[in-house]
């Protein structure tokens, strides 16, 4: 492992606080060291407090910032003093050292300090880092761990055997340091945890840090067991889309509530899933406590979710009835997923907690093959485990958890979603928490959104062949389909039926009729596996009930799609599908509408821009995102009872009134 550390880099960053923000941002770069929010960095500074005294106080890593983006503002000013006493106490539970935490912040608006704060004020050096190294978890989790880390740190580390964060850690951590700390001593390695080092430069403990962690991955380059075989590419997959979906149905209600269900594909997780011996080298538990929550305590091999279940079910009574407390069991679904055929599969309650687990359980891939090689993976006992899935503080944390969004955890297909309409219903849906696949022909559906719950594939709607496989792309990405909009269509240039060439009658038909037709048929078995009930809204026309002249193929392309929904609803219902539509008009917001053609359709009816903007009933404009909002409501509670219904947005029109 190299030092990143650059002086023209760090020069940028001045004083103690701003050298602490650089290597924190330092350790955050190598995800072999720290993972989405994992690992802990600290300041010893003195400051004047309000009376104008000088005050110790440790700026310790606040919680909700990741090391790898955190700023001056991530790092909470505790007393010094108040977290000395503390680590003298005989006991505190972790709800009272939470709370006492919170109470020796000098600023009240910091965020809640690492549950690791007391450990880093004991600590002798100005600087202290924390990691949750692969390297030397690969280590620490096999049997002789201790021998081996003891052979490789010898009496720079003080070695602390495993307890869960919080008090108890701190504490033991303290006695054992002041036991065992010598001239040398320059960090503690916790057993199946993770490492720290301390300096009294930032420099100095981080490359104190990656010292120690190069010894770990040189240990194991010895022992053979660094350079993981290259796993064999993944050939491509048979169509699975509805099973997909239906195990996700299954693990949906596992969890009691829609589940994102994410097929990731990868070469290590194929080959992972697919190693005879997966059941048992994975089903010891996950790599580190800070693994836990996330990943839940073993992966699910396989495609039987009952089992998994009732296996859940047994591992908390067991559990539970040793830890002598009374306690909710969390929801009994998987979290990571391993079948030979799909690979490995991750399940969130978003898409955002999904792609979470799957950095973790790639990362935990790689430490269980290295253990293994190195003479055998073996991870904390069950109720270890059990002790950090249900710790108070995560449990009080789980209580203190606002509503999910009204769509976590369901999956939306937009279709035209590039722009105008489309584009406004991607925006709709993903902020009521949907994760959202957009499909179009422009390729810059793929860059419309950079976050883990959008996905854009381009597509010809029309292709019989394109659509099935933009499903399945979908699928393996989220897992199966809740809400389905159909948006794309063409307006073609107006013409008189008298004049109406064949060529353009069927291109339009093809593409607002045939189009929808071929989606909805093979949504449908998608739809019928949604957990809450499939849900549709087709993006109509006021030229349904109000058709104009010259605009033939279109007022008939989108009245036959009306009837075709009519008859679906009819057909579905059975299904818990439901299928509503939108009958916008004059929508100007859109690609098609540019200000020339604005500026000349007004000149035709004898009016400014403006007035023939709102010239509806109402007298007010009609934006895409009116359209869109009524479109991801009409997908939500309001119309839980609503089918085949036709509701105008167009600020009123006197021909349909
Ligand atoms: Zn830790």
């Amino acid at each position: 492992m190299k030092s990143l550390w650059n002086e023209t880099e760090a020069a940028q960053y001045p004083g103690d606080l701003g050298q602490r923000v650089y290597t924190s941002r330092l350790l955050g770069r190598d995800a072999s060291l720290v993972l989405h929010g994992g690992g802990n960095t600290s300041v010893k500074l003195r400051e004047k407090n309000i009376f104008g005294e000088e005050e110790d106080l440790l700026y310790v890593k606040g919680s909700g910032w990741d090391l790898e983006t955190i700023e001056a503002a991530g790092f909470s000013p505790c007393r010094m003093n108040h977290l000395l006493r503390l680590a003298k106490l005989p006991e505190l539970t972790d709800l009272q050292m939470a709370n006492e935490l919170k109470g020796c912040l000098t600023n009240s608006g910091a965020p809640m300090p690492s549950v690791e704060a007391i450990l880093h004020a004991i600590l002798p050096g100005k600087f202290v880092d924390h990691t949750h190294t692969d390297a030397l978890i690969s280590i620490t989790n096999t049997a002789g761990g201790l021998q081996r880390v003891q052979e490789i740190f010898s009496d720079r580390v003080v070695f602390i055997p495993y307890v869960m964060p919080g008090f108890k850690l701190a504490r033991l951590a303290a006695e054992l340091y002041a036991k065992q700390a010598g001239p040398r001593t320059v960090g503690l390695v916790l057993m199946n945890h993770g490492l720290f080092t301390f300096a009294d430069t930032a420099k100095g403990a981080y490359e104190l840090m990656i010292e120690l962690v190069t010894l770990a991955e040189n240990y194991l380059a010895k022992h053979r067991a660094w350079e993981l075989a290259t796993p064999a590419p993944v050939s491509a997959p048979r169509p699975a889309r509805l099973e997909i979906a239906a195990l996700r149905k299954e693990i949906s209600s596992a969890l009691g509530a829609p589940a994102i269900v994410a097929v990731q594909g990868t070469a290590s997780g194929h080959a992972f899933a697919a190693r005879p011996d997966v059941a048992q080298i994975s089903q010891q538990g996950p790599a580190t406590p800070d693994h836990v929550i996330r990943t839940k305590r073993i992966p699910q091999v396989g495609r039987d979710v009952a089992a998994f279940r009732s296996a859940y079910e047994q591992y908390f009574k067991a559990c539970a009835a040793t830890a002598g407390r009374k306690l909710v069991m969390l929801d009994p679904a998987p979290r990571v997923l391993l079948d030979p055929e799909l690979g490995l599969c991750t399940i969130g309650r978003t898409a955002k907690e999904a792609a979470i687990s799957t950095d973790i359980y790639h990362h935990t891939i790689d430490i269980i093959l290295r253990a293994t090689a190195l003479g055998g993976w073996k991870a904390l006992p069950a109720q270890d485990i059990f002790d950090v899935e249900y710790w108070d503080l995560e449990q009080a944390k789980l209580r203190a958890a606002g509503k999910p969004a009204v769509f976590a955890g369901e999956i939306a297909l937009v279709t035209g979603a590039a722009s105008g309409i489309g584009k406004a219903c991607v925006e709709s849906l993903l902020k009521r928490g949907a994760a959202v696949v957009g499909l179009d022909v422009n390729p810059a559906i793929t860059k419309l959104h950079k976050r883990p719950d959008f996905h854009g594939i381009v597509c010809d709607l029309t292709s019989e062949s394109a659509l099935p496989a933009a499903l399945e792309e979908a699928v393996r990405k989220f897992g199966g389909l809740d809400l389905l909009i159909l948006n794309a269509g063409i307006f073609p240039p107006g013409a008189p039926i008298a004049d109406l060439k064949s060529a353009l009658w069927h291109k339009v038909m093809t593409v607002n009729l045939d189009a929808n037709f071929l989606l909805l048929r093979e949504c449908h078995p998608l739809l019928k596996l949604a957990p809450n009930g499939g849900r549709v809204v087709v993006i109509g026309s006021k030229n349904v009930p109000a058709p104009g002249p010259g605009a033939a193929a279109y007022s008939a392309s989108k009245a036959a799609v009306n009837q075709l929904v009519r008859v679906a609803a009819l057909e579905w219902g059975k299904d818990r599908i439901r299928l509503n539509s939108i009958h916008p008009n004059m929508v100007f917001d859109t690609a098609l509408w540019t200000p020339e053609i604005l500026a000349s359709r007004a000149q035709h009816y004898g009016l400014t821009v403006e007035a023939y903007k709102t010239n509806n009933v109402l007298k007010t404009e009609v934006t895409s995102r009116d359209v869109a909002e009524l479109a991801a409501e009409m997908c939500g509670p309001l119309f839980a009872k609503t089918t085949a219904a036709q509701v105008p947005v167009d600020g009123g029109n006197d021909r349909v009134i």
